[in-house]
């Protein structure tokens, strides 16, 4: 057993050094925006890049937004361009040179940085483990459900206001199928559905974990999705995920023997065939989001906080997700 989070820093170098040429190049335009500020760029499709993904080649017209929302900073700045005529911006989750822990990253910030960019709709990559043994390393998994074994902040409520989302359907299910056809049109391995375990790590799991979890009848295991599936959903954001196969967790006793360059042969091939699904998808993606996906409304009638009680400063740090619920 290898671990799948096996840091890419080759690939996070050599981001830096094309980013660095580019800037030299005066090609790429760094901004500063501060969450009062709406004078920034905007962008339909959000992409959030996890372990080994830090950039997508071929997008165009680039620029570089580092935000700040009301809830922090998140993980890096956001590169904004186009990709297949569609406007898109890119998140690195772990941030350039992967220097945060999934327990480090500001997931709250992550996504309301989207929201602020105008963003509807985001496809996520995730690097998993399989617990099952029909789905084998390299191998993409659509999933359609989470259980979520976190303790960190998955929810923009609080603080005075309580608002309850439905979750029962986690994933967009429009976006989802979107990936699902790129996937099979390139010829992947790709599954539509399954259920994403997600643990705050950052350890991996022992074997009795892993053994539980199989019978608890999970699919994949890893540690950002869940979070961020909730998220969007509160912030009304389409959310699909990409999950990247690497290795069968450590269940698996005949894995035990897997070479270390094969797993990393893995996870470099997994990452090509992200790049070549996330821009299949784009281009493939209607311009709005249609009559299946009901997360554009996904906050109707959740907020349970009497409007009257709801503090002032509450109302001013989330107006961007409850105005259009809220009357003052
Ligand atoms: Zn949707």
């Amino acid at each position: 057993m290898f671990p799948r989070s096996a840091l890419s820093a080759e690939a996070s170098g050599r981001l830096d050094l094309t980013h660095h040429k580019l800037y030299m190049k005066g090609l790429i335009r760094r901004l500063e925006v501060s969450s009062n500020n709406r004078n920034h760029p905007t962008a339909d499709i959000g992409i959030l890049g996890g372990t080994g993904l830090y950039q997508i080649e071929g997008i165009e017209d680039i620029e570089e937004c580092s935000l700040e929302t009301p809830f922090g900073r998140p993980s890096d700045a956001y590169f904004i361009g186009y990709l297949e005529g569609k406007k898109v911006a890119f998140l690195s989750r772990h941030g350039r040179g992967h220097r945060l822990l999934p327990s480090d990253i500001n997931f709250r910030a992550n996504i309301f940085g989207f929201k602020m960019l105008g963003v509807e709709r985001v496809m996520s990559v995730n690097s998993c483990g399989s617990l099952k043994e029909e789905i084998q390393p390299r191998d993409i998994v659509i999933s359609d459900q989470f259980f979520d074994r976190t303790r960190r902040p998955n929810t923009f409520f609080g603080g005075g206001l309580a608002a309850h989302i439905s979750f029962a359907q986690p994933v967009c299910p429009e976006l989802a199928e979107n990936l699902y056809a790129a996937g099979k049109e390139l010829g992947l391995r790709v599954h539509r559905g399954g259920t994403y375990l997600c643990i705050e790590g950052p350890a991996f799991s022992t074997k009795a974990e892993s053994r539980v979890y199989r019978l608890w009848g999970c699919d994949v295991i890893g540690m950002t999705s869940a979070t961020e599936a909730k998220l969007c959903r509160e912030a009304e954001i389409c959310y699909a995920t990409m999950n990247l196969v690497t290795d069968y967790d450590v269940w698996h006793e005949e894995e035990e023997s897997v070479s270390v360059e094969l797993i990393l042969e893995n996870l470099r091939l997994n990452i090509e065939h992200a790049k070549a699904m996330i821009k299949k998808t784009v281009a493939a993606l209607p311009a709005s989001r249609g009559e299946r996906c009901a997360c554009s409304r996904a906050l109707e009638n959740c907020i349970v906080t009497q409007e009257a009680l709801i503090p002032p400063e509450v109302k001013k740090k989330l107006h961007l997700l409850i105005a259009k619920y809220i009357k003052g």
